[in-house]
């Protein structure tokens, strides 16, 4: 007997497999969903049990945007969505001085004033606008503008920190073509799943009951023929998995892509294998420290979130609690990222709190940490990156080729396919998704298979 031939095998159960899956069931498809981790979400990965109470994110953190689509997700799931006070909740250290956005004289002794703050949020970002040369890093641009170093450090932290990279790296043609896509500008609209983004993950895959299967890491894809083959294997048991279907939706991240732990047989077309290697592939770890007895809320109040232009920035998931005991989570991004994810657990926890305290000096004390955890998405094997960033020499056009279908078999959704300006979010992810399972719905009305 042969084996069962499905409508469509979608592999990953993050974001956009799981938006793909939902809207081809909706459909009346037949659809398998295979993913490698025992977890649903991806790289949406919320840590409850540190601080009752408290949902620490250590991936996706907060929804970007009034009107995404996330909001619907999550009023569906019937979880809370609330501000998350990004841009007003900042401090920013600069010089062992504490400053937040609204009052930023900042500094002593020093020739900053609040006009620094107004060049790192507007003026460097309209010289970057202005700027008609040939293509350099963030990094170049800023050497060569006289900018104040606070004005950059404000400037580093929304435009480069957020990308999860160093300004070495980022190409300032590149990010402004991906902008310009942008409908809702970045970092000034902020909200937050209160329950956390993995309970929205939970309760979306809900759905799909069965239809979505743990544990089996898709290793080879065979697609030459009218039909696709998906085969893996099963992590705990080591058995060998095997889904043939008419049609497969890859959606695992772009460093998975990079990294051939898929193999495509035959290979995928030049364009999708040069979008795969030109776009930029971000590194982050996150580490989530629970802290006792400290005087941070006391001495820096709702601060939400704390950069003093180093590797890390550190963010609070509870900040409406009162209390000595909380839980900060530092966000480490680019080349420190990278080798902080070689070192052991506790080494990672020291390097945090050494940098946690080199940050805020003398303004507080941070107590003790007597708990943690960790997710090294640099080295994680279902991620091997943070997300994708505009690389010197990326475009949206590669986007765009590494989100094109692979004749009618092979469709493709992740964030990184996202060519319409909203990639590394949730939402941009979700929309991938809902792109593909649309393709294919289009691919059997146009085939008539
Ligand atoms: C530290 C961090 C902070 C972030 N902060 C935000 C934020 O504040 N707001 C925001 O909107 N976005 C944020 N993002 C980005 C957001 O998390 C991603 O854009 C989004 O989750 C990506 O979804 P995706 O489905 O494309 O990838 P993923 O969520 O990674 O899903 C891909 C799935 O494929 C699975 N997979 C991989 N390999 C295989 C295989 N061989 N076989 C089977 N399955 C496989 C993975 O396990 C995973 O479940 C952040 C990301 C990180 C890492």
């Amino acid at each position: 007997m042969g084996a069962t031939v499905r409508d469509v095998v979608v592999v990953g159960a993050g974001p956009p497999g799981l938006a793909c899956a939902e809207r081809l069931h909706q459909a009346g498809l037949d659809v398998a969903v295979l993913e490698a981790r025992d977890r649903v979400g991806g790289r949406m990965w919320t840590d409850t049990a540190l601080l009752p109470g408290t949902a620490a994110e250590l991936g996706a953190l907060m929804i970007h945007g009034r009107h995404v689509v996330t909001h619907r997700w999550a009023a569906e799931a019937g979880l809370t969505v609330e501000p998350y006070p990004t841009t007003q909740g900042a401090r920013f250290v600069c010089r062992g001085a504490v400053s937040s956005t609204l009052r930023f004289p900042v500094p002593r002794p020093g020739p900053f004033g609040p006009t620094a703050f107004l060049q790192g949020l507007r003026g460097i970002p309209r010289a970057l606008d202005r700027y008609a040369g040939p293509e350099i890093t963030f990094a170049e641009f800023l050497d060569r503008g006289r900018f104040r170093p606070a004005g950059r450090l404000v400037f580093e932290l929304i435009h480069v920190h957020t990308w999860a990279t160093d300004a070495e790296e980022i190409g300032v043609l590149a990010a402004r073509e991906e902008a310009a896509q942008s409908t809702e500008p970045f970092g000034f609209r902020n909200f937050r799943v209160r329950e956390g983004y993995s309970e929205l993950a939970r309760r979306k895959a809900r759905f799909l009951g069965e239809r979505v299967r743990l544990g089996v890491r898709v290793e080879r894809i065979r697609w030459s023929g009218a039909l696709a083959t998906v085969e893996g294997r099963d992590r705990t048991s080591g058995e060998a998995v095997s889904r043939t279907a008419r049609r497969v939706v890859i959606t695992v991240p772009l460093g998975v892509l990079r990294a051939g732990s898929i193999v495509f047989d035959p290979e995928l077309s030049e364009a999708k294998r040069s979008a795969i290697r030109t776009l930029g592939l971000s590194r982050a770890v996150s580490v989530a420290l629970r802290l006792r007895g400290s005087t941070l809320r006391r001495r820096l109040g709702r601060f939400i979130l704390l950069w003093g232009g180093s590797a890390s920035s550190f963010l609070r998931p509870s900040f409406e609690s009162a209390g000595t005991d909380e839980v900060l989570v530092a966000f480490t991004a680019g080349r420190e990222a990278t080798r902080r994810a070689a070192l052991s657990d506790r080494e990672l926890v020291d390097a945090t709190l050494e940098e946690l305290r080199a940050t805020i000096g003398d303004t507080a004390s941070i107590g003790t940490c007597d708990g943690y955890a960790i997710s090294r998405w640099v080295t994680d094997p279902f991620a091997l990156g943070a997300y994708s960033f505009p690389a010197p020499g990326s475009h949206p056009s590669h986007r765009r080729a590494l989100a094109a279908a692979e004749g009618d078999r092979l469709f493709f959704a992740g964030e990184a396919t996202h060519f319409a300006g909203e990639p590394a979010t949730v939402h941009g992810a979700i929309e991938t998704g809902r792109r593909a399972a649309d393709e294919v719905l289009k691919s059997r009305a146009t085939t008539g298979s």
